[in-house]
């Protein structure tokens, strides 16, 4: 018999891959979204295409805080919670309480009927944002949490909540802190994606900040090998990084795209965000020796897919 998974926020960009992946692996997956508005309706639907006909595929259009999860819990053994609410710069303000609905009521929702069920592995998608703006590089796990933008503190929050019920009801969460994730289908206001389409269109790109922060940017298949990694191990109550460990400037990433792209940015420096840190750098030490992840793609071959896959989309 087929193995049960539930993967939450599967028409995102991250959950939509690893539905893909999990069926080619055999699995029988139920994938819930609600289509929030962070970004558009018709880009979600498309990140579901190559799963809505598949017969392994159980689409539920719902908001997890609103609909009965029981009938969906019944016989899954495997939890991929990425249903979120990314973005740090827009977690200021008065969309707040977007951020602490659903990455943290939602979690938490989740997790009360997850406890009551027989679940294998319960993996959570949490975030280098959980760092802050540290300059203890490379990031480990073991230092002191200490976010620096509103998302961060409910991504934290939300991971902390996934380890309580690891130690009150025994519920066997892995969190995996994924660091900026890049490649097809990455959203549409990320820095990749929208640094891609600004060239593709002869506009003007923006870079926050001088260019110079860095970030340890990771592949989409990567991420998804890491999920996999933490559902088929016997570890359980850890939290790991899942980063690419080969930290690049954002400037750096911009020259890559005129060589790929054959055509010069026209960048636009703006001042830095409230709540973007300076660097990002993950030690992946961790997950190596625990769960034998090894990251596969570089930022060049990384880059490429992600330039040929918005080139035929015409973007
Ligand atoms: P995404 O916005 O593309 O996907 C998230 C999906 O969750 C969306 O389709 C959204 O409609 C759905 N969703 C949100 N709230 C929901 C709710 N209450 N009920 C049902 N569905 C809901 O984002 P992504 O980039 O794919 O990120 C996935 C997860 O990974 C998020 O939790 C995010 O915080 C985390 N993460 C992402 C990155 C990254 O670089 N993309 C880095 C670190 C952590």
């Amino acid at each position: 018999m087929r193995k049960k998974a539930l993967v939450t926020g599967c028409a995102g960009f991250i959950g939509s891959h690893l539905c893909e992946k999990l069926i080619k692996e055999g699995f029988h997956v139920i994938g819930i979204d609600c289509f929030t508005d962070y970004y558009s309706k018709s880009i979600k639907k498309s990140n579901l295409s190559l799963l809505i006909s598949n017969p392994n595929f159980i689409f539920i259009e719902g908001d997890l805080i609103k609909i009965s999860l029981k009938e969906y819990l019944k016989d899954v053994e495997f939890i991929f919670h990425q249903a979120g609410q990314p973005g740090v710069r827009g977690s200021w303000g008065k969309e707040f309480d977007v951020y602490i609905d659903n990455n943290i009521f939602a979690t938490q929702i989740l997790l009360e009927e997850a406890k009551d069920y027989n679940i294998k592995k319960f993996v959570y998608a949490s975030s280098s944002s959980v760092y802050g703006n540290t300059n203890i590089l490379p990031m480990k796990e073991s230092q002191l949490p200490e976010p620096f933008s509103p998302y961060g503190v409910t991504k934290l929050a939300a991971e902390q909540l996934c380890h309580l019920y690891y130690e009150n009801y025994g519920l066997p969460v892995i969190s995996l802190r994924y660091f900026t994730v890049f490649g097809p289908r990455q959203r549409p206001e990320m820095a990749i994606s929208s640094f891609i389409r600004s060239m593709f269109n002869d506009k003007e790109l923006v870079v926050y900040g001088d260019g110079n922060q860095v970030r340890d940017f990771t592949y989409i298949d990567d991420i998804v090998s890491a999920n996999l990694l933490a559902a088929y191990s016997d570890i359980k109550g850890e939290v790991f990084n899942v980063a690419s460990q080969n930290p690049v400037k954002l400037i750096d990433v911009i020259y890559m795209l005129e060589k790929i792209i054959g055509k010069k940015a026209i960048i636009n420096f703006k001042e830095s965000q409230k709540g973007d840190v300076k660097d990002t750098y993950g030690d992946i030490s961790k997950i190596k020796k625990m769960l034998g992840y090894n990251p596969y793609f570089d930022i060049e071959k990384g880059l490429a897919n992600h330039v040929k896959y918005m080139e035929k989309l015409k973007i």
